[in-house]
């Protein structure tokens, strides 16, 4: 399906969804998925019993400096690895699809933050919608940004259904229709229907031209084209919309 408007030109690539999560750092609408590095994990377990260990030393004392130092040194190891493995998503994702839909922030925070420091995560998620949003002005990828009641997870995207009775635990599930999703990959091809309506599961259909179906409520950013720049007001109101 095609609709007018003929700013974007997206260059016959397809266009894509993308999940964020915990484990797996980021999954798309086609079944690309890109894991957190391992070490990452190992970091993780160090910094708890740096942590721990910091508690137990006395504030102001040599060996409670050191302990501090020590918790830094492993939190700037971990901000390391996490930068480049959004790196690695953003470049791979702005190079090779014409736009990328994206979750709300927040609420990506909130459903998937559950078990791990809150903040840390979030910083994550951040900083890849970050890397997105420059990096598809780079390369001519436009970003979208679906609103924040949107069930990405819980719809089914071949037939429409809810799924009410989805858990975070439940990494594959069966719809009603008979599908057999991905839970992932299912909320990537939610979110890239939603920016694109028309395209087929997959996401594989080449877009020429389109434009956001205006009940989606979706925030245009980083429009490729010659001087059209993202609109960084409405960006930021979405992104501090819930506290
Ligand atoms: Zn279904």
């Amino acid at each position: 399906m095609e609709t007018e408007i003929g700013e974007v030109d997206h260059q016959g690539k397809p266009v894509t969804g993308l999940d964020v999560g915990v484990k797996t750092l980021a999954v798309l609408s086609d079944g690309t998925a890109f894991e957190n590095p391992r070490a990452f994990y190992r970091l993780e377990k160090l910094l708890t019993r740096a942590q721990r260990q910091m508690a137990r030393k006395q504030k102001g004392s040599k060996r409670g400096q050191k302990a501090r130092l020590r918790v830094q040194h492993i939190h700037k190891r971990i901000a390391d690895l996490r930068a480049n493995a959004t790196h690695r998503v953003s470049s791979y994702v702005t190079k090779n699809y014409a736009g990328v839909a994206i979750e709300d922030l927040n609420v990506a925070g909130m459903l998937k933050n559950h078990h791990l420091a809150k903040s840390m995560t979030d910083a994550n998620f951040q900083e890849l919608h970050r890397q997105l949003k420059y990096k598809g002005q780079w390369y001519g990828c436009e970003v979208r940004q679906v609103d924040m009641f949107f069930p990405s997870s819980k719809l089914c995207s071949v037939c429409g259904r809810i799924n009410d009775n989805l858990t975070l635990a439940d990494r594959e599930w069966v719809c009603e229709c008979g599908a057999h999703h991905n839970r992932d990959v299912n909320a990537a091809i939610n979110l890239a229907k939603r920016c694109w309506p028309g395209v087929d599961g997959h996401c594989s259909l080449r877009v020429k031209r389109s434009k956001a179906p205006d009940e989606a409520r979706t925030t245009f950013v980083g429009r490729s084209k010659k001087g059209d720049l993202p609109n960084l007001a409405i960006l930021s109101g979405l992104v501090n919309q819930v506290p």
